[in-house]
């Protein structure tokens, strides 16, 4: 079996990111002073946490000392909420066992927001899928194909109605299972966010593992340019949108993947439905929203719903804005990205299909 995990890929998330950068027309070489109005210095920091590449660049004086208490962050949640280390939270929850477990009010105020999206996207985000995505060796990264019988009855132990909350404690039914893969990043960009504005920063460029999170605008006053990938041409862009403050969040079936016997493609974006990886139509959602957390969950959920069903939430929840690609390759948008998504000039620029609010 052939597979894909940015684990493995490290450099192609670093290339997708120099791609948004170069769009961002900040990529510059070091010495030659950026082309801008004002003389704020940039300052960058690059790691790896939560499984994946992070890069992140601010402005200012004091936007160093800043990025290093980001990175502190970013590792400190890493450590309350990855289900593979053992000291972690979400470790715990997980192997309680029918246990009612104390939790933190960061992990609780995280799971609340889960869970409400959870019912919002009438479970298309299940945060309990954690035991199917195992079964496939997305977290072992030992790939396999489970049987119809296995994953019915691993889809017996989720469902997001099976955690209880309450006052600091969480209770999980037995064998029942967490999985944040899908929420916290965003969640975890949104607090990186808000420490660095805490610390004076008006204009950054997050990059957790291809979720793009922004403050402000780029130091010259205009808007960020970020590079929207192409999923049918490792690491081409399919097109440009132009942003400033919120959260730029793509999920698709190209990023984490393996090629079972059959030649066929397995990726890591679960319909909770079947158990079997979303076949929706999509290539790959991107949403473009004011809090990290809501694009990261909506991404992955209505990448699992398909086009009709997204433009229906869309519709009805009018909170963010969305890029959809079909597999077939159409290009769709909300109508308020029109003047803000460009593909970009290929030779034949793709079909943009822009969808109303009714
Ligand atoms: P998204 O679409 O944002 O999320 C897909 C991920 O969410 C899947 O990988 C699965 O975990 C889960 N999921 C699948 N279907 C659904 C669904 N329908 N509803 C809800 N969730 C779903 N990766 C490593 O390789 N090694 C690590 O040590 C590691 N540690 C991590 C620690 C933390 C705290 C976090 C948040 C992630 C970690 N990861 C690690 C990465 C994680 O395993 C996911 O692969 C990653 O978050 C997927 O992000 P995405 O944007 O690619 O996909
Ligand atoms: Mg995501």
């Amino acid at each position: 079996m052939k597979y894909k995990n940015p684990g493995q890929n490290l450099p192609n998330r670093f290339l997708l990111f120099c791609n948004a950068l170069l769009l961002c027309g900040l990529f510059f070489f070091p010495g030659c002073k950026p082309a801008t109005g004002t003389n704020l210095k940039k300052h960058s920091i690059n790691f790896i946490a939560m499984g994946t590449y992070i890069t992140m660049s601010a402005y200012g004086d004091q936007a160093g000392k800043a990025l290093e208490l980001s990175e502190e962050k970013i590792k400190e949640l890493e450590d309350l909420w990855s289900v593979s280390y053992e000291k972690s939270e979400i470790y715990r929850v997980n192997n309680s066992r029918g246990e009612t477990t104390q939790i933190s009010t960061e992990t609780e105020e995280l799971l609340e927001f889960a869970l409400a999206m959870a019912e919002k996207t009438e479970g298309t985000f299940e945060p309990t899928i954690y035991p199917v995505v195992d079964a496939w060796g997305f977290t072992s990264h030992q790939y396999r194909i489970p049987g119809k019988e296995e994953l019915a009855g691993l889809l017996k132990n989720t469902g997001y109605k099976k955690v209880c909350l309450s006052d600091g404690n969480i209770h999980l039914s037995d064998g029942v299972k967490l999985d944040l893969g899908a929420v916290a990043k965003g969640y975890a960009g949104d607090m990186v966010v808000d420490l660095l504005k805490q610390q004076g920063i008006t204009s950054a460029l997050l990059d957790i593992g291809g979720n793009i999170q922004l403050i402000g605008k780029k130091p010259d006053g205009g808007k960020w340019r970020i590079g929207i990938r192409n999923p049918f041409d490792d690491g081409e862009t399919i097109g440009i949108v132009e942003a400033e403050d919120c959260a730029v969040i793509t999920s698709g079936g190209y990023e984490r993947y393996f090629t079972g016997e059959n030649g066929k493609k397995y990726h890591h974006i679960i319909n909770p439905a079947t158990g079997y990886p979303a076949e929706s139509g999509l290539a790959s959602v991107t949403i473009v929203a004011k809090k990290g957390r809501l694009a990261d969950v909506l991404s992955t959920a209505l990448f699992v719903m398909g086009l009709e069903q997204a433009t229906g939430y869309w519709r009805q929840h009018q909170n963010f804005d969305m890029i959809l690609i079909t597999e077939n390759g159409g290009i769709h948008i909300t109508k308020s990205l029109s003047d803000r998504f460009s593909t970009n000039g290929g030779t034949s620029p793709a079909v943009i299909d822009t969808i109303d609010a009714q």
